[in-house]
């Protein structure tokens, strides 16, 4: 399940792929992808390609006639799990020299002598905006360039494919790219400039996901609260939610990862207004210190940023908040990370996700030392994570005996589960099939991660 967060280091292969398969061609590709949701989306999409010229997913990359990597180099952890699936590939391609190996993703760089000779036995790297350059071990793929245009850009989460049931939700990535450069962050070196998509394309696609029985859908871009400033027709997120909430028949709305400077009241109007938009905020605050956010050029302060939580809060007093924290920034000092701990006691998130500072080369702030020691960043990540499990156990606690509404997206371990409008994840016992329905469910036991409850009423 994706959910809300922003990077998952877990690989995932072959995940789902777009619904235009051509006839089987008897040939398998196997995509393996690490990172963010835009890495997903983009790996959806070259499976769709393939598979509109007859190719069919496998899960075993020895029977695949193809293999992709679609790479994530935001931090070192995800790079070196790309450095080591790479490796692992020198086998399998001396054993079968013919099936093309391709990397691509945010480790592909426009020089791409260094990436050749550190990973020979790569035959294609391609930046992840230029899909068109698969043609070149693929060459079915030029004689279908109209109909390529044409493929969607949405995908559906991996468990989807996994199993016969339809897919319930899906992510609809709506800009492509990012303006800022926070001084630590690689992705505006690989992904380009911010490029929105036209708001009539994305109300098509979601009209066509909820023909298919999606009840929810998430949309995507880095900095997702940008969108449309770029367009010839200047429109906003907020326009778009409300477009997109008309559509008949969705039934909740999301959207990630959000920038505080492009947080106006506007949009959190328009989340508090519109009945699909869930009442949940995805706002990465980074770091709790003036001075901290300044150097990792932010564009906001700690202030800016409360505020605007609290302004969501007012309009949605049941909303839950998410963020992003770096700890172990160069030059952190004790007292400027006892800031961020102390804004994020005060708040109260509902979910952080924590990243430790890892200096990536070609960012400005690779340039200054990384002098917080490995272990003092262990130390300050674990100290926010005993943070977080204290107050989301505390704030959890309080949910005993509420009535929450749970779309279902899955069954395991003899239980379903499934989120609430806030994202928090439910389990329950029922012995209906409730698969993609909306159940009410009354809490009975609390957790930091997950709430268990026990169902009441029919399903939706
Ligand atoms: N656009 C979003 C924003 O403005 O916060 C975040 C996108 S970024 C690709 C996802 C997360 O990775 C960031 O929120 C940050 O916490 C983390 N991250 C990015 N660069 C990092 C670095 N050099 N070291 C550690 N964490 C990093
Ligand atoms: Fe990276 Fe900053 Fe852009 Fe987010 S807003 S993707 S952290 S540069």
């Amino acid at each position: 399940m994706t959910g809300s967060r922003s990077i998952d280091l877990r690989p995932v292969a072959s995940p789902a792929f777009g619904p235009v398969p051509a006839a089987d061609n008897g040939k398998r590709f196997f995509v393996w992808t690490i990172g963010c949701q835009m890495n997903e989306a983009d790996s959806a999409k070259i499976g769709a390609m393939l598979q509109e010229v007859g190719y069919r997913p496998t899960q075993d990359e020895e029977e695949a006639d193809i293999v992709v990597l679609n790479s994530c180099v935001v931090r070192q952890a995800a790079e070196d799990k790309v450095a080591g699936k790479l490796t692992s590939l020198v086998g399998l391609k001396r054993r079968r020299p013919e099936v093309p190996l391709v990397l691509t993703g945010c480790m592909v760089t426009k020089q791409q002598e260094a990436l050749r000779q550190r990973f020979p036995h790569v035959d294609l790297f391609f930046d992840p905006s230029d899909f068109d350059q698969l043609q070149r071990v693929v060459p079915e793929l030029a004689e279908l360039e109209d109909d390529l245009a044409q493929l969607p850009h949405y995908y559906l989460p991996e468990a989807s494919t996994t199993t016969d049931s339809a897919a319930i939700t899906a992510f609809v990535p709506i800009i492509y790219g990012c303006n800022f450069l926070c001084s630590y962050c690689i992705v505006p070196y690989r992904r380009g400039k911010e490029r929105s998509r036209p708001l009539s394309d994305i109300v098509r696609e979601v009209e066509e996901l909820v023909a298919k029985g999606v009840r929810e859908v998430t949309l995507l871009g880095q900095t997702v609260n940008a969108y449309g400033h770029d367009l010839p027709r200047q429109v906003g997120l907020a326009d778009l939610l409300r477009a997109v909430d008309a559509v008949p028949g969705l039934e909740r709305l999301r959207f990630l990862t959000s920038h505080p400077k492009y947080m106006s009241d506007e949009i959190i109007d328009a989340m508090a207004e519109l009945p699909s938009v869930c009442e949940h905020m995805n706002l990465p605050v980074q770091a709790g210190d003036d001075e901290v956010l300044r150097r990792m050029r932010r564009t906001y302060g700690r202030d800016d940023w409360k505020e605007r939580i609290a302004y969501t809060r007012h309009r949605m007093p049941l909303a839950t908040v998410a963020t992003d924290v770096i700890v172990g920034f160069p030059g952190e000092t004790e007292a400027q990370f006892a800031r961020t701990h102390d804004l994020l006691e005060e708040v109260g998130c509902d979910k952080v996700h924590l990243a430790m500072y890892s200096p990536r080369p070609g960012t400005l702030s690779a340039r200054w030392q990384d002098d917080v020691p490995h272990a003092e960043k262990q130390r300050r990540h674990r100290e926010l994570e005993a943070l977080q499990l204290r107050l989301c156990t505390e704030r959890n606690a309080r949910r005993l005996g509420e009535r929450v509404d749970v779309l279902v997206e899955g069954h395991a371990k003899g239980r379903w589960s499934g989120r609430t409008r806030g994202n928090t994840l439910v389990h329950f016992s029922d012995e209906r099939d409730v698969y993609g329905k909306l159940v009410d469910v009354v809490i009975t036991q609390t957790g930091p991660w997950f709430l268990i409850g026990e169902p009441v009423g029919p399903p939706r």
